[in-house]
């Protein structure tokens, strides 16, 4: 349920309602827009139902919110949300991009794309130094070795570390080198992951599940958010479907549902959502007209000689020709790229 208090309600008679709400033993979650102020009450039906908080002064209405998920609705924060990660603000208008090697292979390499990454004007660096791989005998990642590379290619350039993390018990540690953390696809579900990485005091980049629908996505996202962090932002990166020639088939139609459905930021990764470097561009263009707030883009200095993923990352030439465009595209769209 969503209270709306009338324009001209009162602190007191707000301060009542959020009383009167708690007393009930349920929680509110309180939203102060422009002009009004929201107050969000998550609980028992009954209990709310009880309340007849319509009767109550200074309220003008009181919407039941039909979804199952609530923090992260629309209906419950209706203004977009901006997730601020280190002093970059993702959402609100602005273009975020993170770019760099799907894992963190060596010190020279991990440098050798951050200076790549950053010359192209990206604001983060991705690189994962536990690497989540379908099989056992692939490149597993440098573990915290990485993640000290990760931490020494921010101080050399400035950009924001965004990593994934695949296990509870890693959390705090990817949480102390990290500027946000990533929750990958394989895990979208991991639910103990997300209410760690949800009191990890970090944002989250919570990617889509391998064949996740957006309502079970949404849901995701409500676990780390009611753990109390707000600061999620989600990452379209393709899903399974019969296709075969793409590895995944990019659902560009989530960018516009998700904004319909949701208040979080939403960002588009067309390296994983194809798996071929080819259609990065095309891809890329297409989220950032559809209204993504941001790419996370696979570049190698060398995407011939990669651990993993080489054939959908993108060489030191081809992503600073994607990035003139991008660039260019997001100035005729009004966004800024900071
Ligand atoms: C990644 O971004 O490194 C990754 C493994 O992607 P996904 O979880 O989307 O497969
Ligand atoms: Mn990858």
């Amino acid at each position: 349920m969503v209270i709306v208090m009338n324009q001209n309600a009162t602190g007191e008679q707000i301060k009542r309602i959020i009383g009167r709400v708690h007393q009930a033993g349920l929680r509110t979650h309180v939203v102060e827009g422009e002009f009004r102020t929201i107050i969000g009450i998550i609980g028992d039906k009954k209990t709310i139902m009880a309340l007849a908080v319509e009767a109550l002064e200074g309220v003008e209405k009181a919407v039941p919110i039909s979804s199952s998920y609530k923090l992260v609705s629309r209906d419950f924060h209706p203004q977009s949300s901006i997730v601020d990660v280190s002093g970059v603000k993702i959402g609100g208008g602005s273009l975020v991009v993170m770019g760099g090697p799907c894992a963190v292979e060596s010190r020279e390499q991990l440098m050798e794309a951050a200076h790549i990454v950053k010359e192209g004007g990206a604001q983060f660096l991705r690189g994962g130094a536990y690497k989540p791989r379908t099989s056992p005998y692939a490149f597993q990642g440098l573990e915290e070795e990485g993640l000290i590379y990760l931490a020494e290619a921010r101080e050399a350039t400035g950009l924001k570390i965004v990593t994934e993390v695949t296990d509870v018990t890693a959390v705090d540690l990817v949480a102390s080198y990290a500027d946000m953390l990533q929750i990958g696809a394989r895990n979208m579900q991991n639910f103990h992951l997300l209410k760690a990485v949800g009191r990890s005091g970090k944002p989250v980049l919570l990617k889509r599940g391998l064949s996740a629908t957006i309502e079970e996505w949404l849901h995701a996202a409500e676990y780390i958010v009611n753990e109390g962090n707000y600061d999620v932002v989600l990452c379209e990166r393709g899903i399974r479907t019969y296709e075969e020639y793409t590895r995944n088939t990019l659902d560009l139609s989530a960018v516009g549902a998700l904004k319909h459905l949701s208040h979080l930021p939403v960002i588009v990764d067309p390296s994983h959502g194809t798996g071929k470097w080819h259609l990065v561009r095309s891809m890329s263009m297409a989220a950032v007209a559809a209204g993504a707030d941001g790419l996370m883009i696979e570049v190698h200095p060398n995407p011939a000689e990669a651990l993993s993923d080489g054939p959908q990352s993108l060489n030191p030439g081809n992503y600073m020709a994607l990035m003139k465009d991008i660039i260019k595209l997001a100035d005729f769209l009004n966004n800024e790229v900071r």
